[in-house]
């Protein structure tokens, strides 16, 4: 085969291919980019911008202005967080799929579960086919989903894990596009702890149910997720501030909730780090309620980092950079501090030996 069709070859597989599917998923009702949930987003940001004007209480004159205009929509940001949803296509092929798949044959999956329950507790009756049993089987994934999402989420904001999460809070504006910025070892990671525990779940509410039962999705993504992505999801990265209320926001992650995790003002870190319910920020201290009136938010991390996650290559490298950097910033440390404690003990050492001889002349025992 001759370099030129092996060349091109290559490029079909790991770039053309993948860029062209990325694109089709703009039609793909399993994302939460599809065209469709889009329309209903803005939408709802419609009716919320005419609610608005009508009391007075947007300054915006136009539908556009209200969404950000060209100030949010072709800010550098944005621009490469539109260019960044397709290279993370190839991002996918080349890195995500096969790291996984490196990982894949380690993790049991439903059937070993099945079997141990199995061989733990006896064989159980199978259950007749039912529609509610399926809607719990759905509601079961999704909860489990959204709280290991939730932990996921907080352990990304920790130290170390800080400089990969950090790619997605470097944007300074919001748009739509912006939920796919996010690192490609944090898609491996969220595959493989999706993998691992809907296994385990999957294996016990089988071995539950006697056997397999169907279950019930739409277009390929849990009913519960369908219908949230359908619900103005795409509004959680705009600059459309769309409040659910302090009441339903102990459940129910609004926009404006997530809005504010991504200010940069201190009152907020470490604030709503729930995906689709913020129950759970609710339950372990995390939760920062939203008002109708919008707060003054700004985006993005420190005014240092603006300049740092301006270029695609920054998105890919910068964590690994940093990381690299904290660990050897941390060995030094301990090798500074091991190195102040052993002259500690050599001093005392040597202090101990120049008080032992007066010490034994007084108290020791009688030669
Ligand atoms: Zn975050
Ligand atoms: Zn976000």
């Amino acid at each position: 085969m001759d370099v030129l069709a092996l060349i091109e070859q290559y490029l079909s597989r790991w770039v053309f291919i993948p860029v062209s599917n990325q694109f089709l998923g703009l039609f793909d009702l399993n994302g939460r980019l599809c065209v469709a949930f889009l329309f209903i987003s803005y939408s709802v940001a419609y009716g919320l911008f005419r609610w608005r004007r009508a009391r007075g209480l947007t300054d915006a004159h136009s539908f556009w202005q209200f969404i950000g205009g060209n100030r949010v929509h072709f800010h550098p940001s944005a621009l490469l967080d539109y260019r960044y949803y397709f290279v993370r296509a190839i991002l996918k092929v080349v890195l995500v799929v096969p790291i996984v798949g490196l990982v894949d044959p380690y993790v049991l999956r439903s059937g070993d579960y099945i079997r141990f329950f199995t061989q733990l507790w006896g064989a159980r009756v199978q259950v007749e086919e039912h529609l509610v049993l399926t809607l719990l089987y759905g509601l079961g994934v999704f909860l489990l989903q959204d709280f290991i999402h939730y932990w996921a989420h907080r352990a990304y904001h920790s130290r170390y894990l800080w400089a990969f999460h950090k790619v997605h809070h470097s944007a300074t504006v919001l748009v739509p596009a912006t939920a796919s910025r996010v690192h490609f070892l944090e898609k491996v990671v969220e595959r493989l702890t999706d993998l691992v525990f809907i296994s385990a779940f999957a294996g016990l509410f089988w071995y539950a149910c006697g056997g397999e039962i169907s279950r019930y999705t739409l277009f390929g993504v849990t009913y519960m997720v369908f219908i949230l992505n359908a619900l103005a999801a795409n509004l959680r990265h705009s600059h459309v501030w769309l409040s659910f209320g302090p009441v339903v926001e102990h459940v129910l992650n609004s926009p404006a909730q997530h809005q504010v995790h991504h200010s940069d003002a201190p009152r907020h870190f470490n604030k709503n780090f729930g995906v689709n319910l913020s129950l759970w920020d609710w339950m372990f201290g995390t939760l920062y309620v939203t008002q109708t009136q919008p707060e003054p938010i700004r985006f993005g991390t420190c005014e240092a980092d603006h300049g740092r996650y301006l270029t695609v290559y920054s998105l890919i490298i910068t964590p690994f950079v940093e990381t690299l950097g904290k660990i050897r910033l941390a060995r030094r440390s301990l090798a500074v501090s091991a190195q102040a404690g052993s002259s500690v003990r050599a001093t005392a050492r040597t202090a101990s030996r120049a008080v032992a001889p007066a010490a034994g002349t007084g108290v020791g025992p009688a030669n």
